[in-house]
């Protein structure tokens, strides 16, 4: 073959790539959901926002009021009863400049277990969760397709439960027959998505670092299929805060906060708190997610989660 057809070769293969990656899951294609979290385009900005179980407060409305005053924009509940409590929360968010962020797991069951019925369960349960976070206008479910504590499949088999084939020439017609298309194209007409959540050795082991996240995405091609990062685990698992999240690029929709010894309010752990690489990271990347308190404290809330926000704040001036 001479140099000019390989080239027309090359060429042709890279338009049939360029197409297939933009078409996702072959006859299940679907447009990008417009107008929910994590979808806008422009230069960075640092949103905070910050877990419902880490504010004070004794009521929802308590809560709300303390996050919008130290200027939070976004609030993360958990999953696991959101289904039932959609009406509260759009009650309690109305007229407020505070909006719904992620939603932090809550699902049941685990989607690489070696069991049908435990899958099964992981899936109903996250498609719930789903139906409920779209409804709210959220970005995403944050998900781990396994924690250490429970029984999985072997890595291989996991993967490809979850992703399908990687190559092209072996997808089944008519898209990716995987978990994750599954719930990526339920996340989709529900205007939401599912957010792969990267953890340290201690919890995960399948799926540890951003890279490999963003990786999964890349296999499924799905709108609905994204990722996360979160300084806690980076800390541990990453060789680099910035290197992470340019490894998640255009994948990258949230990210979760906490100082890096402790698992407090950033600053509680003093020289170890410095995020200005991560935060080049993602202005390089024009981040415009949130980054959500996901820690506890080892002091008085009132004074740690405001002196948390005006560290950070001042971290991404430097950046
Ligand atoms: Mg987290």
């Amino acid at each position: 073959m001479s140099v000019q057809s390989n080239r027309r070769e090359f060429l042709r293969c890279s338009a049939v790539a360029a197409a297939a990656a933009v078409s996702g899951s072959g006859a299940q294609v679907m447009a990008q959901p417009q107008g929910f979290g994590g979808g806008r385009r422009g230069p960075a900005v640092l949103r905070l926002a910050i877990q419902e179980n880490r504010l004070p407060g004794e009521t929802l409305t308590e809560k709300l009021d303390w996050a919008e005053q130290w200027g939070f924009e976004g609030i993360e509940p958990g999953g696991r009863d959101l289904p039932e409590r959609v009406e509260e929360f759009q009650r309690a968010l109305s007229g407020r400049q505070i909006k719904m962020s992620a939603i932090c797991a809550g699902f049941e069951g685990c989607l690489i277990a070696p069991d049908k019925p435990t899958r099964d369960q992981a899936m109903e349960s996250m498609k719930r969760i789903l139906t409920a976070a779209g409804e709210l206008g959220s970005v995403g479910l944050i998900i781990v397709p396994a924690f250490n504590r429970q029984e999985s499949l072997p890595h291989k088999e996991a993967r490809v439960l979850l992703t399908g084939f990687h190559r092209w020439d072996r997808r089944p017609e008519g898209g990716c027959d995987c978990l994750l298309g599954e719930l990526g194209d339920h996340a989709v007409q529900h205007n939401t998505r599912i957010l792969l959540e990267p953890l340290n050795r201690d919890e995960c082991y399948f799926l540890r670092t951003l890279a490999d996240g963003a990786s999964m995405c890349k296999d499924v091609q799905n709108p609905g299929i994204a990722l996360m990062g979160d300084f806690w685990h980076m800390t541990w698992e990453e060789t680099s805060d910035r290197g992470a999240f340019l490894s998640g690029g255009e994948y990258l929709k949230h990210v979760h906060m906490a100082s890096r010894r402790r698992r407090s309010m950033p600053g509680e752990d003093g020289e170890a708190d410095n995020y200005i690489d991560g935060f080049r990271g993602l202005k390089e990347l024009g981040y415009q997610g949130d980054v959500s308190f996901e820690c506890g404290s080892q002091g008085d809330r009132m004074v740690q989660i405001p002196a948390a926000v005006e560290l950070l704040r001042r971290q991404w001036e430097q950046a």
